[in-house]
């Protein structure tokens, strides 16, 4: 699909790197089948990147007496003086002292005993490397490497000798990190240069001095030096990164240029007098500039699908809202897609009240819509009579047919795929401009790389005038005191939050734990003085909206909820939020979380409520809650914590598996990579360009054996 306009064929050479790893000398059949099972090799190509963890000096032999406390990994020569089995069943073990001028080392195998003890001779010298350790206050290495020590040759090509990860099992069986080194080098020795053509266009490799492909690959696993194995590296990160944002890139621009989009040439009356006599407030700088960013996007004639990110509290609402005035100004319908039937009640409310001196119809679409109003609305909508409709997306997408729809709006959405549901709005022969807003801000390398498909808006300042929330953390032991203060605050006529946590793999012991807490937080603050709303999953809809309306006007002063609360909630008043076993929730959760206080003019307090067993994670995420308020900084932290794949909502997408390169590690490459792929794709859409065909034949031939992965 990408490369659609030339069609060209995908040569299929026979290629030595697809050959099955059994065809490799000094594999076979056995060691061939605990590669696979092991280590997932199953071809040359899956042992070439197969990379190692370190490189050793091989060259470098240390005297066994230079091992101490703080030694990690070292290599030494040692002569084999004696060994012997001892112990039974679990701590049967082999036990072999080795020897050097300078001191003795003891070697330890519990696993694979009888064929160690096949290989050690006493009396030979043996190079051995690993990890040591102390036992009995004398040194110790478990389960190290050895092989029998051959002196270097004068005049051999010195090369620092790969290490490579390897599994017990592999250990045991003598497919260690370093006989994995000689079946690397013996395949290294069976290619050449033509194995692994340059797949970057030449003036690239010129201009950023990138070590060449075939080189590259040499020197990855056995380098001259360490500089040489740092171009490599650097290099083949390069291309990881590189290749993903080529890709990405034509698939945003190619889509943008194909898709045809309906356009929001005029800003007209609705707009402008929103603008001058309703707008409540002066816009942040960003609000501005990403309204900007809307009005260039949806005026080109191309499809808009852009992705909104933006702190808590940053006010995405008022953007939407606004660029939905645009489409009014410009003969279209416009919807907004909630998460949660509550969101979506509380959106509409929020804007009915704004544009309630403005001549535009908006209609609020739930699950919970009674079926007159229900059909009044459909109606409404096909017939063009009803401008804006707010509900939950799962309703609008069903059901609903529009006459004019021009924009839709996802709220508070990373947590399912975005491009899905841009995808489907393209069903109408000219779809919709889309919006998604983010609840909270995704990391910029992560937004690159799982996004980078998408266009983009960030809005990175909040309205003037918050006062920043203060996060505490407190120990379960304190209740009673944050049960003091919270009592002061609604005392102060403000209102408060206590969120407990979702139990995953059971919603019966989150329900228990919510009753619990209900009947806790009751006995502190007993009716009729005080007045508690509670929600949770498990309540029909009419109930939690009935709850959340009282507490929203201030008929209850507390909330007590599960995380249902999350996404979006506006209660100016609420000061104050407990969250009960703060440890179980994460980062970004914490976060969202939080930002329901610090909506209102008072000064506002997050306290979080901790056992005494949570983890040293744990521990660290309370941290940073209690450090900062800056949403772009905890996205950050939690993804150098968490690791991309694990980041909620992001695309389980073949963007983010690379084998070297790492978005947390390696940002500076990856700006340079997405800077020159869009480059690259800005001037040569089909890749069509002499210079880009090796690129061009290496990514369709990538995407042809993902296809046989699959299969297969
Ligand atoms: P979010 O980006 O989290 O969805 P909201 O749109 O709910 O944030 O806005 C949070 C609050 O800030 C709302 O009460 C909104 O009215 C207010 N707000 C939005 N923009 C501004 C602004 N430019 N100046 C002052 N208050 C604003
Ligand atoms: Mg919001």
């Amino acid at each position: 699909m990408l490369f659609n306009r030339s069609g060209s064929a995908i040569s299929t050479i026979a290629n030595i790197l697809a050959s099955p790893i059994e065809y490799l000398k000094g594999v076979g059949p056995l060691r061939a089948d605990m590669l696979r099972k092991e280590l997932n090799i199953f071809t040359f190509k899956d042992l070439l990147e197969h990379f190692p963890i370190r490189h050793i000096d091989k060259t470098k032999v240390n005297p066994i007496k230079d091992i101490n406390a703080f030694t990690d990994y070292i290599q030494v020569v040692g002569r084999l003086v004696h060994y012997e089995i001892i112990g039974t069943g679990r701590s049967r073990r082999l036990i072999a002292q080795v020897k050097d001028a300078s001191g003795q080392l003891e070697l330890t195998w519990f696993q694979g005993i009888s064929w160690v003890e096949k290989n050690l001779h006493i009396g030979s010298d043996y190079l051995i490397f690993g990890k040591t350790g102390f036992f009995n206050s004398k040194p110790q290495m478990v389960h190290p490497e050895i092989e029998v020590f051959v002196p270097a040759k004068a005049g051999a090509k010195a090369f620092l000798e790969p290490v490579y990860p390897s599994t017990e099992k592999l250990k045991a069986r003598g497919l260690n990190g370093r006989q994995l080194a000689k079946l690397t080098y013996a395949l290294m020795q069976l290619l050449q240069p033509k194995d692994l053509p340059e797949n970057l266009p030449d003036y690239l490799v010129h201009e950023l001095k990138l070590l060449p492909r075939f080189e590259s690959y040499a020197a990855i696993h056995f380098p001259a030096t360490d500089l040489l194995y740092r171009k490599a590296l650097e290099r083949l990160k390069f291309e990881e990164f590189f290749i993903a944002q080529v890709r990405l890139q034509l698939v945003r621009l190619q889509r943008s240029n194909a898709s045809q989009g309906v356009v929001f040439g005029k800003v007209g009356n609705y707009f402008n007098d929103f603008y001058n006599k309703y707008l409540p407030f002066e816009l942040t700088g960003a609000q501005k500039r990403v309204l900007k960013e809307i009005r260039t996007d949806t005026a080109r004639g191309r499809q808009m699908n852009r992705l909104l990110q933006g702190d808590v509290g940053s006010g995405k609402t008022m953007v939407a809202l606004l660029s939905m005035l645009l489409a009014a100004d410009n003969g279209f319908q416009s919807c907004l897609m909630a998460p949660t039937e509550i969101l979506a009640q509380q959106h509409y409310t929020g804007l009915k009240e704004l544009l309630k001196e403005m001549p535009l119809e908006i209609a609020l679409l739930t699950g919970s819509t009674k079926t007159a109003e229900r059909k009044r609305i459909l109606k409404g909508l096909i017939e063009d009579t009803i401008h804006f409709v707010v509900g939950t997306h799962a309703i609008i997408e069903e059901v609903v047919q529009f006459k004019h729809l021009g924009l839709v709006i996802v709220d508070e959405q990373h947590r399912f795929g975005v491009a899905q549901r841009a995808r489907l709005w393209e069903k109408a022969t000219v779809p919709p401009h889309v919006l998604v807003m983010t609840a909270t801000p995704i990391p910029r390398t992560l937004a690159m790389t799982a996004y980078g498909d998408l266009e983009y808006s960030v809005m990175d300042e909040l309205p003037p005038g918050r006062i920043p929330i203060t996060t505490v953390q407190r120990n379960e032991m304190a209740r009673a005191n944050v049960m003091g203060f919270v009592k002061e605050e609604i005392q102060k006529g403000r209102q408060a939050y206590f969120i407990y946590p979702l139990i995953e793999e059971s919603e019966k012991l989150s329900y228990e734990d919510l009753m619990q807490g209900y009947e806790q937080v009751k006995s502190f603050f007993p009716e009729p003085q005080y007045r508690i709303s509670m929600v949770h999953g498990k309540q029909p809809a009419d109930q939690k909206e009935t709850n959340m309306e009282r507490f929203v006007k201030g008929d209850t002063q507390i909330m007590v909820s599960t995380t249902v609360i999350e996404v979006g909630v506006n209660v100016p008043n609420a000061s104050v939020m407990v969250i009960e076993s703060a440890e179980k929730f994460g980062l970004s959760q914490l976060h969202q979380l939080r930002g329901r206080v610090g909506r209102g003019s008072e000064k506002s307090f997050c306290i979080l409520l901790t056992g005494s067993r949570a983890s040293k994670e744990a521990k660290e995420r309370i941290n940073i809650m209690c450090a900062t308020n800056d949403g772009f900084k905890i996205a950050e932290k939690d993804l150098e914590m968490r690791g991309p794949g694990d980041i909620e909502g992001t695309r389980q997408s073949g963007a983010l598996n690379f084998k070297l390169a790492s978005i947390v590690n390696d940002k500076g490459l990856l700006e340079l990579a997405k800077e020159k792929a869009e480059s690259l794709v800005e001037k040569d859409l089909y890749l069509e360009q002499e210079a880009h065909q090796s690129l061009k034949n290496f990514m369709q031939s990538q995407k042809l054996k993902q296809g046989w992965s699959k299969i297969s």
